[in-house]
């Protein structure tokens, strides 16, 4: 499509609704900012809209804010979880309960600034994408570690899974209706979005966006939360990381041959002296580790097993405010994974 005129932001958009998907975990202190910033922005859109939010088992009164809201901030939804289920599937549920053609998802904490949005959107229009995120063009702004860590993820995600995920590109962006139905069509329990959205594929851009600090509160991703999202993301999308220790086991088992080999040589020739007490240790301790690991790498993919085939829903909604219809607690593709049973039990 590079012959199609730039859009600027000014033309109307072409959708009879748009949503946007907030979820939110302990955000009581930046609603009022959040709403403020961005409810203005959806009414200069010129399209209705709505806002569905979903409150993971905040601790604080981010619900009660929520509701109070509501008086103010117009076709605001709420859905509120009988506990805290993780960032990931609390989008999911949001997408689940949405119903516009194009659905915007950000975090809450205003760190996805909301002006973007009209730009999100005229990309979606324009170029015919099905998926345009936002690009973060201030990459290191974090903490040294934080970087490296995150460096480190994509690297080995990129090298040990069947799907791209870029760096550059978070949680923020607009989806097409088609994109969020197949989204919710995958019905697994351990959930990576932006690898989800990945698989699924459809013709996606991106789009450069200036992310900003936090507002109020603080980040809810400490560094073993990270870590185990990391985890679940890599073992999610490919099976390298299983596969790897059959390389890593001819490897040793061959060393292994050569020492012995060496060993038999060596008392052959200069006779039997002390017995090798150190060498003795280091292999037993050397093959251990590398057992050790190995079987931890099968548990973590034996864990992924044991929590789809339980098939348990996805979350549990404790309350609704706002929609239309009434809700049942369970997720709405709950056993079923066709996009057309999500349309339904909305
Ligand atoms: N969040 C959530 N459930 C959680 C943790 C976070 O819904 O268990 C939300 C949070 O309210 C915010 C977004 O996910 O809207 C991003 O979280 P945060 O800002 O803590 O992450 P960071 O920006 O540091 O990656
Ligand atoms: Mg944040």
């Amino acid at each position: 499509m590079t012959t199609a005129p730039e859009t600027s932001t000014q033309d109307t958009l072409r959708a009879s609704m748009v949503s946007v998907v907030l979820p939110m975990h302990n955000e009581r202190d930046g609603l009022d900012r959040l709403f403020a910033r961005l409810v203005p922005v959806l009414q200069g859109l010129g399209v209705p809209f709505e806002i569905v939010t979903v409150d993971d088992g905040s601790r604080d009164d981010t619900f009660e804010r929520l509701k109070a809201a509501r008086a103010t901030v117009p076709h605001l939804k709420i859905v509120t979880f009988s506990r805290n289920f993780g960032k990931e599937i609390a989008v999911t549920a949001g997408l689940a309960r949405t119903s516009g053609d194009v659905v915007v998802v950000m975090d809450s904490d205003l760190q996805h600034p909301p002006e973007a949005i009209p730009q999100l959107l005229a990309e979606w229009q324009s170029g015919h994408y099905d998926a345009v995120y936002a690009r973060r063009v201030d990459l290191d702004r974090g903490s040294p570690l934080r970087n490296a860590f995150s460096t480190a993820f994509y690297k080995a995600f990129d090298y040990m899974s069947e799907i791209r995920v870029d760096r550059e590109t978070g949680d923020f962006g607009a989806f097409d209706r088609k994109v969020v139905d197949a989204f919710l069509a995958m019905p697994e329990r351990n959930r990576f979005n932006r690898g989800l959205f990945a698989w699924a594929g459809f013709r996606t851009t991106t789009i450069p966006v200036t992310m900003e600090e936090r507002q109020t509160g603080t980040s809810q991703w400490g560094f073993f939360k990270l870590l185990r999202l990391a985890i679940a993301a890599i073992t999610s999308f490919g099976t390298l990381p299983l596969k790897i220790w059959a390389v890593i086991g001819t490897f040793v088992s061959l060393s292994a041959l050569a020492y012995g080999l060496f060993v038999i040589l060596k008392t052959l020739i200069f006779g039997a002296d002390t017995p090798g007490f150190p060498s003795l240790m280091v292999a037993i301790l050397f093959f251990s580790g590398i057992q050790l690991v190995g079987l931890g790498i099968i548990g973590e993919y034996l864990g992924h097993v044991f929590s789809e085939v339980k098939r348990r829903p996805l979350y549990f909604v404790r309350e609704a405010i706002g929609f239309d219809r009434p809700f049942s607690i369970l997720p709405p593709n709950h056993g079923a994974a066709a996009p057309e049973a999500n349309r339904d039990g909305r």
